[in-house]
């Protein structure tokens, strides 16, 4: 595994470093983590690691296009290493739990806008907010 995010950070150019493999080895293990989740991971493996350290190689990844940042609102922002593909986020609002889900249609963009006032759309980054299984379950499957 370490050799393949060794090959991988090098062809982003980035330099193999102790802390930027095990960045990457926390985010393989938890898709959507937030900051916070990826230092306390990496530190578990390193102790020594500031989270200074941590927000810098998250940072690097994402320069670099090996992590991908998604900013849903109100949330914390999330870290994974699914890139490249344009893939877009559903949202539960009452646990904030996140899933991923394939483009509405096809490549990217993959919604036109109906104007696009003049802009050459590349990238379309759409949030689908709702209620998770279980929350939905909790709440005797009403919508709130
Ligand atoms: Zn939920
Ligand atoms: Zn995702």
């Amino acid at each position: 595994m370490e050799t393949t995010w060794a090959d991988q950070l090098r062809t982003a150019g980035l330099r193999v470093t102790r802390p930027r493999l095990s960045v990457l080895d926390v985010l393989a293990g938890h898709p959507h983590a937030d900051a916070d989740t990826v230092v306390t991971g990496a530190r578990a493996q390193h102790p020594t690691l500031s989270p200074q350290t941590v927000y810098g190689v998250l940072d690097a990844l994402v320069s670099g296009g090996l992590a991908r940042r998604i900013e849903p609102a109100g949330a914390p922002a999330l870290f994974e290493l699914r890139v490249g593909d344009n893939h877009h986020h559903l949202v539960c609002r009452s646990c904030g739990a996140v899933a991923d889900v394939d483009c509405a249609v096809g490549a990217a963009p993959c919604l036109i806008p109906s104007d696009p006032a003049g802009f050459v759309v590349d990238e379309a980054e759409v949030v689908f907010w709702g209620l998770c299984r279980a929350c939905h379950e909790i709440r005797g499957g009403a919508i709130a």
